[in-house]
Order: structure tokens, then sequence, then C-alpha cells
């Protein structure tokens, strides 16, 4: 669909009847104490060249903090898509426009698709307690994760245990399910959901896969297998005080909530936070970008406690962090154009999983080189790029991103 400068929020209302709209909902935002995307829109940019990525890359630089990268400016082959708020549609329009910028309108106004959302959680919610249930297949608060964790430990209590590696910056409690069959420090595999807590469908995906590990404990051969030579960890919400900040205030919060003396702008995106190309490519110096890197690497309560636990465990073998958004399977490292030491056997590890998973799901998944430590920036696709839907919530399923 092809962007024009009238494709905004209410198209088809009188400007008195979208005005009308937009009080409706910030009185019914504010009453819920929510913030409110009506008329938001994402964009999708298709970049022919260098000269025209960087022309998007400007943006960031002409409106800081307007334009919110759902995925950055990267290569002229991949699509950029990011989100407008609705009272600087009209300028970025007219700047993609002057410069020759073809778009389209892929989300035409946010709030309606967060309004379903909600609904879908509420109906969810008085099923789940009419039943007396946990719903694996709808979304929930940090309170209601912490209650099922509590009570999968309970119910599974052979297999799995939670261990509090930390605390976050506001204090709650950073937690990690232990996956294990006995033996000390065996060797393991680490797994993350929700660095970045706007994607919930990745801390969603985190709990249906850890009840997928006990339910095919001794039925599964391949599960069965690799829970006999190894333990699974699983931290399921990577950024709790993100998370909850997305369920209370701002459902498209991206970073922590870390605050510092002098500076004005809240949050330090974790997965920039890691020591390895600390402020390289991918990551921003400026505290409100939402790509902020932090004042010093792993300066984030959330980030040193997973490195002290990996480091002080010293016998993690694999490290896979869930994202939402594009379907793409990255490998180290992001912040460099150089191919890492094993290269050759990570390529056809990843040229694997992508083949299963596209045989699985029907949709193509990208394989990129991607550090597994920073998920740093991007995207170097080896196979096809990346074609995710073109309808719907890019944070619900089948969607995924970095
Ligand atoms: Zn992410």
């Amino acid at each position: 669909m092809p962007g024009s400068p009238r494709g905004g929020a209410g198209h088809g209302l009188s400007p008195v009847d979208r005005r009308m709209l937009l009080v409706c909902s910030f009185v019914l935002a504010a009453a819920l104490g929510q913030m409110n995307f009506t008329g938001d829109q994402v964009l999708r940019v298709l970049a022919k060249n260098e000269k025209e990525l960087s022309l998007l890359r400007d943006l960031e630089g002409l409106k800081p903090q307007k334009v919110d990268f759902w995925r950055g400016p990267a290569r002229p082959s991949l699509p950029v898509d990011m989100r407008v708020p609705f009272s600087e549609l009209r300028d970025i329009k007219a700047y993609l426009e002057s410069h020759g910028l073809a778009y389209s309108i892929m989300i035409k106004d946010i709030q309606v698709l967060l309004d379903e959302e909600r609904e879908a959680m509420a109906k969810s919610r008085r099923l789940e307690r009419s039943a007396s249930s946990f719903s694996y297949s709808s979304y929930h608060t940090l309170e209601e994760i912490y209650t099922w964790i509590d009570s999968f430990v309970t119910e599974h209590s052979n297999i799995v245990s939670k261990i509090q590696i930390g605390h976050s910056f506001e204090n709650r409690s950073i937690l990690v399910l232990k996956f294990s069959t006995g033996g000390s420090q065996r060797p393991a595999i680490w797994i993350d959901t929700g660095i970045h807590s706007r994607e919930w469908i990745t801390h969603a995906t985190g709990i249906w896969t850890a009840r997928k590990i006990v339910n095919k404990y001794g039925k599964d051969r391949i599960v069965t297998d690799v829970l006999n030579a190894m333990d699974i960890f699983m931290e399921i919400v990577s950024n709790p005080d993100g998370f909850a900040f997305t369920h209370s205030m701002n459902r498209l919060w991206r970073k922590n909530k870390s605050s510092r003396p002098g500076i004005f702008c809240i949050g330090v995106d974790l997965n920039r936070n890691w020591n390895s190309g600390f402020g390289g490519n991918g990551s921003n110096d400026n505290p409100c970008s939402e790509t902020y890197h932090g004042p010093s690497p792993q300066s984030e309560p959330e980030v040193a406690a997973v490195v002290n636990f990996i480091t002080s465990h010293g016998n993690i073998k694999a490290l896979i962090s869930i994202h939402s958004y594009s379907q793409m399977l990255m490998y180290p490292y992001g912040h460099s154009l150089e191919p890492v030491s094993n290269q050759e056997e990570l390529m056809p590890v990843g040229s694997l999983s992508t083949g299963l998973m596209t045989a699985a799901s029907s949709t193509p998944s990208a394989l990129s080189s991607v550090t597994l430590g920073t998920m740093a920036s991007c995207c170097r696709p080896h196979r096809s790029s990346p074609q995710p839907r073109r309808h719907g919530w890019p944070f619900g399923p089948s969607w995924s991103t970095r």
C-alpha cells in the first residue's frame, strides 16, 4: 500500500471527529493510567541504496526520540520499519517523500491493535480464574508469571528448580529456572527471553518451552538425551522492571528502568550493555535513545546478574537469546562484519536450524551473523531475506526481534 500524506489515523473522519476520537482515547487511557498510541503508525521503507539508508539513519538525529525503529536501517535489501507518533506523521512522511523514499503503512493505528490485545488478555484472565488454570496461549503480567514459576517448580520439583540470580534496578527479583536431572556443574544451555520488555511473545515462548521440556522428558528422545547430559537454564523475565512498566504504563517500553542523576531520560537497552563490542554498531550513546548502551559495560544490574551467573557457573556451552519481530536466527558478532573463529561450525548449525524452523512453521527464517553475546545490531543474511507477515501485531505470534 503506497503511503500518502492523508493516510494518518482516523482517515475518512472529519477533523472534528478525529479530535473527538483522540480526546476520548486520551481520557480512557488516562483513566487506565496507560500511554495512548492512537494514530501512531508503523511505516515500512525500502531503501534502494546506501544513500537512502543514510537518509533514514539521519532521521534519528533530526527527530530524536520521535522515530522508534522496529527494524533499523541495516542494508538496502532489508526493509526498515519505524513507529511514528501521530504528531510527527506529517513531518516524517514529508521528509520521506521529499527524498524520494518509497514507504508503505504497515500498521495504520497502533492503538487499535493494543486495545484488541488488552481485550484478549482480559477475556483469557476471566477464563483462567473461572477454571483455576494457566493459559499457555495468552499473555500474563509479571506477578502472574512469577506465581506460575512457583507452582511450576512445585509441580515438577524432580526436574525444575528456581534460582534468584540478582535484583533489578527497582529491586525486583531476577529469577532463573534450572532444568536438571542430576550431577553438578554439568555442561549447560542458557536461554533468555524478554530482555526487551515489550517483546511479550518471547516471555510466552519461554513459558511454553519450559512446559514442553518437562512434558517431553522421558518421552522425546532429543529432550531426554539433552537433559540426561546437560542442564538448561531459562531466564523468562530478563527485564522485570521494563516488563512491569509495559503492563502499567507504556506497552512499547523496550529498555530497563534505571535512572541516573543529571540524566533526564530513563532506561538502558540491556541488549547493548554487554561487554562485547560495547558502544559499537547498532548502539547509541544518547540516554534518550531506544538503543542507549548505558554508561559502561554491564552497568545495569539485570546484565551484571546474568554475567556473574554464567561466569561463576563456568560450564555454559550455548547461549540463546530470544527476541521478537523479524524472522532471523543470528550468530556472532553483530558489531563486526569480520567472521568469527568458529564461523564454519556456526553456519551449518544455523542453516539446519532455520531449515527446521521454516519447515515447522512455513514462515521463512533468515540466518544472520550477529553476536550471541550482545545481539547488537544487524544483519547479514546468508539465505533468504526475512519475510514477516504484513498484517497483525508484530510483538505477537510469528514475529520476532532483536
Ligand atoms: Zn529484542
